[in-house]
């Protein structure tokens, strides 16, 4: 039996935040202390308090913080989070330099691990991207994403992300885009040589494996000392043998 892992949830009210409240039974090793929401009547929680965030240095004790919220309710929550100590997993996007600085200087005193994306196959696939780069010198490299049609960026981030890891490998990819539907999120990439190809692809059919991946990394970064962490961090500290 593992020490229990007590959790606060910071922007639980959105749709990121009621995710992780709808999966935290997966995780029976995370303890939910603490729920921050600016509607904290509206939290219907089966444990823990519901706070507004200015009572969030009020909150008990935790051990970890899971923040999906705003950019402009980051500082605060990495604030507490350093005043006590905790763990700080954030997959709040849209983060300023100073807030990236900010992220930094606190992994000198607690463990924080920020990420674009969350999923545990996306953080699996791009170790495998950056393998196959390394392996396959001089191959052309393509990566087509498609996406629903609301999404306004183009490479979508993961696509992006996807490239650095190839880049880290030595390849140089090109990008794709494709924007149709309700397309979730797909990734296809083709390694292409000289009468061969190797094709590796992730596709995501619900929204909730952001949600379910910052449980999973959560539960390993709060048991890790105080450092700045990537999600390449987990993926090699778990060696392909499961979450
Ligand atoms: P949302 O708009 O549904 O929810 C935002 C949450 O932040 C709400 O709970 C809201 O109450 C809270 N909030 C907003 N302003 C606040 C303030 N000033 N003080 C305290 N709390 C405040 O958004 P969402 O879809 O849940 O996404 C949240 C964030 O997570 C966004 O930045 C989004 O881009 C990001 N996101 C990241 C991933 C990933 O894998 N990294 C996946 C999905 C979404």
């Amino acid at each position: 039996m593992t020490t229990p892992i007590s959790l606060l949830i910071h922007g639980a009210s959105g749709r990121m935040g009621q995710s992780l409240l709808g999966l935290l039974h997966e995780r029976p090793s995370l303890q939910l202390v603490a729920a921050t929401s600016r509607q904290p009547e509206a939290l219907l929680l089966h444990e823990g308090e519901a706070l507004a965030p200015s009572q969030l240095f009020a909150a008990p004790a935790f051990d970890l913080m899971i923040d999906f919220s705003l950019p402009e309710a980051f500082d605060g929550a990495l604030a507490a989070a350093l005043t006590r100590k905790a763990g700080f997993v954030s997959g709040t996007t849209g983060l300023s330099d100073e807030q990236r600085s900010a992220l930094e200087s606190a992994s000198v005193h607690i463990p924080v691990l920020w990420s674009a994306n969350f999923s545990l196959g996306v953080a699996v696939l791009a170790d495998l991207v950056e393998r196959a780069a390394r392996a396959l010198p001089g191959w052309d490299l393509d990566i087509v994403e498609s996406h629903h049609i609301h999404k306004k960026d183009a490479p979508s981030g993961t696509a992006i992300l996807l490239g650095e890891a190839a880049q880290r490998g030595g390849a140089e990819p090109h990008y794709a885009s494709l924007r149709a539907g309700d397309i979730v999120g797909e990734h296809w990439l083709q390694f292409a040589g000289q009468g061969e190809r190797v094709e590796l692809a992730h596709r995501a059919t619900r929204r909730e494996i952001f949600a379910r991946g910052a449980l999973a990394v959560g539960e390993w970064l709060a048991r890790q000392p105080a450092g700045g962490y990537t999600m390449r961090d987990w993926v090699a500290s778990h060696s392909f043998a499961g979450a």
